[in-house]
């Protein structure tokens, strides 16, 4: 059965950089095979109640300002998958959430940034599923665990985000001025570590306990796909730290694989 993948997708020149994260992405591939198609949870797709798109392609939205010319020119055109779409509703619903298809949605750079590094072709279909940042740790975490049935079905299911987001500090903090702050290395290693002893109650109350919490995420949205990745894994899945890296002094990009634990 396929593992759940949590990516770090760092910005959108990410794919036109040569770095460590770009390296990771590539091997991806290699790492876990081609699935029969991707559910991509996005951080850059914010609802109110989970949304799921339902496309016969996608179209490639450039969500973003500030960058390259080339990269608003970057088209992946991977097929959508209404019947997964499908499939990922009626999963959603059986569960109780309220949740809807789009018809019209693309991808988001927090899904094409991975996914055109590590399977360029295109060819793999993939459907995006929304986050609901007022929802918070617990509600995603559910959402995943609707949706660990998937798995089974061939569908490699990326939660895409980022392990710590903190832009201000990010733009304002100059890259290599005493390297990684305490505050950055504090909170990843605390997150880290209940991922590696399979705290999941400590980790959806990481904002309350957590070092820095507030401070590496002001707002959640880019932790949450995290959390449908760990609740599609198993009740007590086991987390695999697949990539470390770092964009700049504070953006951390580490990835996780998560799969069934030895009790799970
Ligand atoms: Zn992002």
């Amino acid at each position: 059965m396929l593992p759940t993948l949590f990516l770090s997708h760092g910005a959108p020149d990410l794919v036109i950089s040569d770095c460590p994260a770009r390296d990771f992405f590539r091997q991806l591939a290699t790492a876990f095979g081609r699935p029969k198609a991707i559910l991509a949870v996005s951080a850059h797709w914010e609802t109110a109640e989970p949304a799921v798109n339902a496309v016969e392609v996608n179209a490639t939205v450039h969500d973003f300002g500030g960058f390259p010319e080339a990269l608003y020119a970057i088209e992946y055109a991977a097929p959508g998958s209404p019947a997964l779409a499908q499939r990922v509703f009626a999963l959603l619903t059986q569960a109780g959430f309220p949740a809807r298809i789009d018809t019209r949605r693309g991808l988001d750079h927090g899904a094409w940034v991975p996914l055109i590094v590590a399977y360029p072709d295109a060819d793999i279909p993939v459907v995006q599923l929304s986050v609901q940042p007022r929802l918070g740790p617990a509600h995603h975490l559910a959402v995943g665990r609707a949706l660990k049935p998937l798995r089974e079905e061939g569908v490699l299911i990326i939660g895409s985000g980022g392990f710590t987001h903190n832009l201000y500090e990010y733009f304002h903090a100059p890259a290599g001025a005493g390297g990684e702050p305490e505050w950055v290395t504090s909170f990843a290693d605390w997150f880290g570590r209940a991922l590696a002893e399979n705290r999941v109650d400590d980790l959806v109350r990481y904002r309350e306990i957590a070092p820095y919490a507030e401070k590496n995420h002001p707002t959640e949205e880019h932790l949450l796909p995290l959390y449908v990745a760990l609740g599609a894994a198993a009740e007590q899945p086991h987390a695999q730290c697949l990539h470390q890296s770092s964009a700049g002094a504070v953006v951390r990009l580490d990835a996780y694989a998560f799969s069934e634990g030895a009790t799970g």
